[in-house]
C-alpha cells in the first residue's frame, strides 16, 4: 500500500473533522476539529488519537471553525511539532478562536474543581491557552490557488470554499509509481451560492477520490422568500414604533453577514437608517479581520460597492468594551443590536434580552438554528416566560425567525459544486453529516451522478491504491 486515508472524526456525525492521509510513508493530517454536542461525542475529544501525533509530518487546515481546528492545541499538547498550513485569514481567525476555546476549557476545569463534580482530581482542561499559543506558532500561511509542493509526491492547492472567511477545499495531487499522478479532493465545509458577503464556492476539480461534507445532504434550504424580504417588514415596523431590534448571532461570519444585509436594506430605503451596534468582543475582532481581507477577492464584490476600505463604516458601531456595551442600555431612539451568542445561551446578548424582551415595542430576530433547551428555542416556540439570571422574565417583545442564513451548502448546492468543475471520482466518501443525511445523500449521488458513494465509520482506514492507481 502506498496511500491510505483514515477517517478519525466527522464520521457519521457533523463535528470532529480529522483525517490522516498516508502517502509514501509521509503522514498528513487534514483538519483537527473538536467533537461538539452530545456528551458521548464530546468524550471523544479526550481519547488518544489513533495515530502518534509526533509522527505526523504536517497538518493541512481547511478553515477555522472549532469542529475543524479546535483540536489542534490538543494535538500539539500530545506531541505534534510539524507545520500547520492554511490561508492567512484562517490563521488570523484561529488566533481568536483557538485562544477563546482554550479559555473556555480552562474555565470549565476551574469550575469542575470548585464544584468537585469531575471524576478526575484535579480536573484538567482539554488544553490550555499556552497549548493554543504554541499551536499558533506552528501555523504557516499558504496562498489560494497556488500549488504547494511538500515533496515525497504530495502537492496541495487550497481553493475558496465560500463558507466563512479563509475557508477552503483542498486539491491534493499524489504522485505514484512511474510518475503517475492522481487526485484526492477534501471538500472542507462547502459554502452557498449567491450569498451576501462570501463568494460562491470554487467548483470541485477533477479527482479520483472525493471526500465531501454532507451536513445538509438530505435537505434543501427554503429559498422561497429572500432573507432581505424576511427581515424588512418586522424590522421596519419595529423602527417605526421606536423599538429596538435585538439579533442574537454567531460572532464569526453570521454577524458580519447580517450587518451587510441590514446596511443594504437601509441604503435601498427599505428600512429607515438607524444605528447598528455589533456588541461582542469576538464579533468585533472578527469584523476587523474581515475588513483586513477586503482586497483578497474572497468576499462578495458588493462589499466594495462604495469604494470603502472597511467593512461597515456607516451607522455601524463596534462595541468591544463592557462600557460601550452597557452604554446601549441608556441609548435613546430605535436601533439594531447584533450580539453573541447565537442561541441566547451566554454572552452580552443575554443582558440585552433581559432588558428588551419585556416590551412589545421591541423585536428579537432569531437568525439560525436554535437547539432544544436554549432560550432561543423557547422564544421560537412562543413561551410566555424566559428565565434569565435566576428570574422569570415575561416575553412581550415580538419574536421572528429568519431562514436561509446557513453557511453550509444544501443538497442541491453540494451536487452543483460536485459537478461544475468536471469531476468524475471513482469513489465519494461522505463525512460531516448525521447518518440519515449522509446515507440519503450517498443514494442520491449514486442515482443522479452514477458515482459510488459510501459513508465511512469512525477510524475506518481505506486503502486508496485501487482507486488511485489501477
Ligand atoms: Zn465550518
Amino acid at each position: 500500500m502506498t496511500t491510505t486515508l483514515g477517517f478519525h472524526g466527522a464520521a457519521r456525525t457533523v463535528t470532529g473533522s480529522r483525517y490522516q492521509l498516508i502517502h509514501n510513508t509521509k503522514r498528513t493530517v487534514v483538519d483537527a476539529g473538536l467533537f461538539q454536542g452530545l456528551k458521548s461525542l464530546r468524550k471523544l475529544n479526550w481519547r488518544e488519537p489513533p495515530f502518534e501525533p509526533w509522527k505526523v509530518d504536517r497538518v493541512l487546515l481547511t478553515h477555522t471553525h472549532i469542529d475543524h481546528a479546535g483540536a489542534l492545541p490538543r494535538l500539539v499538547r500530545n506531541g505534534f511539532r510539524g507545520p500547520i498550513h492554511c490561508t492567512r485569514a484562517t490563521l488570523e481567525l484561529a488566533r481568536l478562536l483557538l485562544v477563546d476555546s482554550a479559555e473556555i476549557h480552562e474555565e470549565d476545569a476551574r469550575y469542575a474543581n470548585k464544584k468537585g463534580y469531575s471524576r478526575h482530581k484535579p480536573a484538567l482542561p482539554l488544553y490550555t491557552v499556552a497549548d493554543a499559543k504554541r499551536a499558533l506558532k506552528q501555523f504557516e500561511v499558504v496562498d489560494y490557488e497556488s500549488w504547494v509542493d511538500f515533496g515525497s509526491g504530495l502537492r496541495v492547492k487550497w481553493q475558496g470554499a465560500g463558507h466563512i472567511l479563509g475557508s477552503t477545499s483542498l486539491e491534493i495531487e499524489l504522485e505514484g509509481a512511474g510518475g503517475a499522478t492522481a487526485t484526492v479532493v477534501m471538500s472542507g465545509d462547502v459554502g452557498r451560492y449567491d450569498m451576501p458577503l462570501h463568494l460562491d464556492p470554487t467548483p470541485c476539480p477533477p479527482c479520483n477520490v472525493l471526500v465531501c461534507e454532507s451536513t445538509y445532504g438530505n435537505r434543501d434550504h427554503d429559498a422561497s422568500i429572500s432573507i432581505e424580504e424576511q427581515l424588512a417588514e418586522p424590522i421596519g415596523d419595529t423602527i417605526q414604533r421606536g423599538g429596538t431590534v435585538l439579533i442574537p448571532a454567531f460572532a464569526v461570519g453570521r454577524s458580519q453577514q447580517l450587518t451587510l444585509i441590514l446596511r443594504r436594506l437601509m441604503t435601498s430605503g427599505r428600512i429607515p437608517e438607524v444605528p447598528m451596534h455589533i456588541d461582542s468582543p469576538m464579533a468585533v475582532d472578527t469584523t476587523k479581520i474581515y475588513s483586513r481581507h477586503l482586497d483578497e477577492h474572497h468576499l462578495d464584490e458588493d462589499v466594495f460597492a462604495d469604494g470603502r476600505n472597511t467593512l461597515f463604516p456607516k451607522h455601524v458601531e463596534l462595541c468591544k468594551s463592557v462600557q460601550s456595551s452597557k452604554a446601549l442600555n441608556h441609548a435613546e431612539g430605535p436601533r439594531i443590536i447584533i450580539s453573541a451568542s447565537g442561541m441566547l445561551t451566554a454572552g452580552r446578548v443575554v443582558h440585552h434580552l433581559k432588558r428588551l424582551v419585556r416590551s412589545p415595542r421591541n423585536l428579537v430576530v432569531l437568525a439560525g438554528y436554535q437547539a432544544p433547551g436554549t432560550r432561543g428555542r423557547k422564544l421560537l416556540e412562543g413561551e410566555p416566560w424566559v428565565r434569565i439570571h435566576g428570574q422569570d422574565i415575561p416575553v412581550r417583545a415580538e419574536c421572528v425567525s429568519i431562514h436561509g442564513l446557513s453557511a453550509h451548502a444544501d443538497r442541491g448546492e453540494l451536487l452543483r459544486w460536485m459537478q461544475e468543475g468536471g469531476a468524475s471520482p471513482r469513489k465519494v466518501f461522505l463525512t460531516h453529516g448525521e447518518p440519515e443525511a449522509a446515507f440519503d445523500f450517498a443514494r442520491k449521488i449514486g442515482r443522479e451522478l452514477g458515482w459510488p458513494a459510501e459513508v465511512p465509520e469512525l477510524d475506518q482506514v481505506v486503502d486508496l491504491d485501487p482507486l488511485l492507481w489501477s
